[in-house]
């Protein structure tokens, strides 16, 4: 860490504050705007890695195994996400097909790669060649990563098709649920910090 520029710039007005240490839940906001400043950042980068690697394999895991099994007079049917989505362009839904699968596949995995390539490099320090790009993007990606709509969408689908199959709950559904639950929490940090923790120099 370099204490020489140990100040902080209000990205809404342009103030400049002396960064000041914060403490677990606390936050900084801007005096004269009220923006935020800075969030205490409460898990380190290794952690962060840690996290990332792991909704990595979880992502895996929720994308191959079934969501939901479909039982109908004696017959059983075991939907995946991606079964789901070849169903429904099939049937025609191609639109909600395509979007189906960018904001449940394309978008979370490119958010969770580019998070892992960042961190990767973050852990000793360095900046991640296309840091600033990679920043970016992360910053565009986000709204799109639609995972909790997802769960939200099929719990509602379960509820409804008991009515008339029994619906059984897979594996698909849980890492699904698991992954919800990573990803807010990595979500509730502010990836800012990690322009503090690596170092300019060092490309
Ligand atoms: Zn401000």
């Amino acid at each position: 860490m370099h204490h020489a520029q140990n100040l902080i710039i209000c990205e809404h007005c342009d103030s400049v504050y002396q960064k000041r240490k914060l403490l677990r839940g606390q936050v900084a906001d801007c005096t004269v705007c009220g923006a935020v400043l800075e969030r205490h950042q409460w898990i380190g980068v290794d952690g962060q890695f840690a996290l990332i690697v792991a909704s990595l394999i979880v992502f895996v895991i929720a994308n191959v195994s079934p969501i939901v099994t479909l039982k109908l007079s004696g017959m059983a049917e075991d939907t995946t996400l991606w079964g789901a989505v070849i169903a429904m362009w099939n049937d025609g839904a191609q639109i909600v097909a395509v979007l189906t699968a960018l904001t449940l596949f394309f978008f979370p995995l490119s958010q969770l790669m580019i998070f892992a390539w960042v961190l990767w490099f973050a852990r000793d320090g360095r900046r991640a060649p296309g840091f600033a790009e990679a920043m970016t993007a992360l910053v565009r990606v986000k709204p799109w990563s639609m995972i909790e709509v997802f769960m939200l969408g099929t719990l509602v689908a379960v509820v409804k098709a008991h009515t008339y199959f029994d619906v059984v709950p897979g594996a698909g559904i849980w890492a699904f649920g698991f992954l919800t639950v990573l990803i807010t929490v990595f979500s509730s940090h502010d990836a800012r910090h990690l322009w503090d923790v690596t170092g300019d120099a060092k490309a």
